[in-house]
């Protein structure tokens, strides 16, 4: 079976295709460039033996009218992934708002006008979707919750919403665009999103030097390149392994039940405090790391549905996906 995976070149994208491969499907990624095809064939090689399993579409820019047309036709289920997360934002509308709702919902007309095999999509969501952190709230979130504080930033800053904001306004309207196209438009395929908070582990992606590095992976590596010496203290939110990540898209393709719901996908609390700490314990000649405390109560994320429902039982922790990462970028970058 034929899974089609936007986004492949990136962090999440990658470890995805992986995933299938080794599962035994049939990728075709899309990417923006036929290099960027040629790295990442070349960065999947030494993981997983494909041969003729891994096939790409060129889509230069998801946002673009019609981007997909041609990538859906002849697969049996796509994974959204491609979306940008980054904080490197002159104009939060044209920079992440748009790419991300126009994405979403170019990949979806697409598959409903070309992708006549396509029975699941699954998209790549996030926790941002779900609750802006830092704010904690007892009771713990859950799939019914959204982030409202996000949009409403968003709608009264507009231009000036600060990036992380921004970010987490583009996975609301992304995700709230998706299931309302379902809604509406009564498509062949159903629907599941994942909404994973933090996103850590290894990198199997092509990234040519440490300063490319995705957004989350380089909180790792800024700590402990000591680029950043003092903590965040009211950084207190969820964090998930990347082969975890990968796990549930698959998993949510091949369970039924998962057909039209939401996934919070993780493994714990993360903060900067805890991550020092981990650091120090495993690291211990590179002695000390940042200063300071964290302040706030980190969110408790309920993920019990992706146990139950999913079946994706235990999830690495976060002291393993902290040591798995330094150990990789020391071998890649010499950090
Ligand atoms: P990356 O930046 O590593 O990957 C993003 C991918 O999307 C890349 O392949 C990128 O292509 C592609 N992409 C982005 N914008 C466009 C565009 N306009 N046109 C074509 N391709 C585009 O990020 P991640 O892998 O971390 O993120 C993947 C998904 O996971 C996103 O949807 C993100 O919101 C979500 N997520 C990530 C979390 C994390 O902690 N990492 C947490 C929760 C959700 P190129 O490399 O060529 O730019």
């Amino acid at each position: 079976q034929k899974v089609l995976v936007s986004g492949v070149s990136g962090y999440v994208g990658a470890h995805v295709a992986r995933e299938l491969l080794q599962q035994g499907f049939t990728v075709r990624g899309t990417v923006r460039s036929a290099d960027k095809a040629d790295a990442v064939r070349k960065a999947l090689s030494p993981f997983v033996a494909f041969a003729n399993r891994l096939e790409f579409a060129i889509v230069a820019d998801i946002g673009a009218a019609d981007a997909f047309d041609e990538a859906v036709k002849g697969v049996d289920y796509v994974l959204h992934t491609a979306s940008p997360f980054h904080y490197n934002v002159t104009d939060p509308q044209r920079d992440l708002i748009d790419p991300a709702v126009n994405g979403t919902l170019g990949v979806l007309r697409s598959i409903a006008a070309h992708g006549k095999d396509v029975k699941r999509v699954v998209i790549t969501s996030s926790l941002a979707a779900i609750r802006n952190s830092p704010t904690a709230i007892p009771e713990g979130l859950s799939e019914l919750d959204w982030n409202e504080s996000a949009v409403s930033q968003f709608n009264s800053l507009k231009a000036a919403t600060p990036p992380g904001v921004a970010y987490a306004a583009s996975k609301t309207f992304a995700e709230r665009a998706a299931w309302d196209f379902v809604k509406n438009e009564k498509p062949a395929f159903d629907l599941v999103t994942i909404n994973p908070p933090f996103i850590f582990g290894p990198i199997i992606h092509p990234c040519a030097s440490i300063n490319d590095l995705n957004t989350s992976v380089k909180i790792f590596a800024d700590f402990y390149t000591k680029k950043v010496t003092e903590v965040n203290p009211v950084m207190a939110v969820g964090c998930v392994d990347v082969r975890d990540v990968a796990r549930a898209h698959v998993l949510a393709i091949t369970i039924p039940k998962a057909s039209g719901q939401r996934f919070i996908i993780s493994s714990g609390s993360f903060t900067h405090e805890k991550l020092v700490q981990i650091l120090e314990e495993k690291f211990p000649e590179h002695k000390p790391f940042a200063s300071g405390k964290t302040t706030s109560v980190p969110v408790r994320e309920v993920n019990t549905k992706s146990k139950e429902v999913l079946g994706i039982g235990e999830y690495i922790p976060l002291e393993q996906m902290v040591v798995d990462t330094i150990v990789d970028l020391k071998a890649k970058f010499g950090i």
